[in-house]
């Protein structure tokens, strides 16, 4: 791994050594249904490089203890090992403080975290919180549980027929009953990468907090939380090459200090008596419980991967895969994408006229090729476009052009057969 960035940068403005790229992710090298497998389901999950599998088995293998509460040399050992992923993800993000970072299980726990604990101090009866319509689930569901509670209304920003934000109308909605605007920065099931700075200057206008879904723009695009200015920002290890089970929640730190604990329990108190419990400073006021200490570990070793690569050739890689793939594919009769905002990422969204996207994903796995099929947790962005999902292939740093042409030659033969 050591000379990975070296090997690569020589070869990255021409073509990126792929071959040592490949090589650092075991679960590549496997046939699925007698056919090489083609991985092409990385905004699901992105798989995982040996220096991160290595990092989760070496902390079991060699240091496993519990953190912060022992003083014996292994608990030591963890602890360090725990806490420097904190100061990792610090400057992944760009955030102006270690204490600022709190570990969840990942973006869907960090949105839930805030609509709970931040949500329920701050949000009245008569309150207004903004999302947009291409929201994942997990940016829809904890709003709409916490309005019902309070007696508050949720209001959507329209999207156009390419699947971008109508600025206009979210300008519209927003007023001094605006609460909070939670919004994804990347959307998983289009790519459209949103416009999220302006979106958050215009938000703090009306004195709205934001909150930035960065599920899928963490392995993308550069985040700097403080040039952004969100006040929240939210991510999974898993979309990063890091571990499932983990990720981190940003907050500003008088708002994460405003804010009432979300769970009670171990680590999180500062003094516990039978009549009364003083909380932790944060982060840990936030940590209750024994984390996923093996997987934190993983998850700074997931994040001196893309570090050693650089993001912007990441994703000058995956942008190339996803313009061939269009170009392979945009001849096919039926063909419409789903998503194509002037602005996005490596996400190639689309349906087939007349058939449908669960067929087609079986047929395709049947060839060892892995795309997603369905609503993609965003059933209410499929009904604004009419369907009830797309067939979704997203490209990552591992992925070849031999993989799209295999795509490309599945689909065509599949639609030739059934239509
Ligand atoms: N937001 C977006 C945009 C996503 O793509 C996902 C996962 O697909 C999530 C939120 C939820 O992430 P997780 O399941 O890791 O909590």
């Amino acid at each position: 791994m050591s000379n990975l960035k070296e090997d690569i940068l020589e070869t990255t403005t021409k073509t990126l050594d792929l071959k040592k790229v490949r090589a650092e992710f075991p679960v590549l090298h496997q046939e699925v249904n007698g056919k090489p497998l083609v991985y092409l389901d990385n905004a699901a999950t992105t798989q995982k490089p040996n220096s991160v599998i290595n990092a989760v088995s070496e902390y079991y293998k060699g240091y496993n203890a519990n953190i912060h509460r022992g003083i014996h040399t292994l608990a030591e050992k963890a602890t360090a090992a725990f806490e420097e992923t904190r100061k990792t993800v610090k400057a992944f993000l760009n955030a102006a403080e270690a204490e600022e970072i709190i570990f969840t299980k990942g973006t869907t726990e960090g949105i839930n975290l805030v609509a709970s604990s931040w949500g329920r101090k701050f949000v009245e009866a008569g309150d207004e919180i903004i999302i947009s319509s291409m929201e994942h689930h997990s940016n829809i569901v904890p709003w709409q549980m916490l309005c019902e509670e309070k007696g508050a209304t949720l209001k959507i920003i329209p999207i156009n027929e390419a699947g971008e934000i109508i600025f206009e109308e979210y300008e519209k909605l927003l007023s001094e009953k605006t609460k909070i605007v939670s919004i994804v920065y990347v959307s998983n099931s289009l790519g459209t990468i949103n416009p999220v700075k302006e979106i958050i200057e215009r938000a703090h206008k009306v004195g709205a907090k934001v909150l930035l879904d960065g599920a899928q723009a963490s392995s993308h695009l550069e985040i700097d939380v403080q040039s952004l200015d969100c006040d929240f920002f939210a991510f999974s290890g898993h979309k990063i090459y890091g571990p499932t089970g983990v990720g981190a929640l940003y907050g500003k730190r008088e708002l994460l200090e405003a804010m009432p604990p979300y769970q009670g329990g171990g680590e999180m108190i500062k003094e516990v008596t039978f009549e009364k419990t003083t909380y932790n400073e944060i982060p840990y006021k936030f940590e209750a419980g024994t984390p996923n200490i093996a997987d934190v570990i993983g998850l700074k070793t997931a994040i001196e991967f893309i570090n050693e690569i650089g993001k912007e050739n990441i994703s000058a890689h995956e942008n190339e895969l996803m313009t061939y793939a269009y170009e392979l594919l945009k001849d096919i009769p039926g063909f419409r994408p789903i998503g194509t905002a002037k602005n996005k990422i490596s996400v190639l969204s689309f349906v087939i006229e007349g058939l449908h996207h669960f067929d087609i994903g079986m047929m395709l796995d049947a060839q060892g090729i892995a795309v997603r099929t369905g609503h993609h947790c965003t059933q209410p962005l499929m009904g604004i476009f009419g369907i009830e999902g797309t067939i979704r292939a997203s490209f990552s740093i591992y992925n070849t052009k031999e993989e799209v042409e295999r795509l490309s030659d599945g689909l065509h033969r599949i639609v030739k057969m059934m239509k």
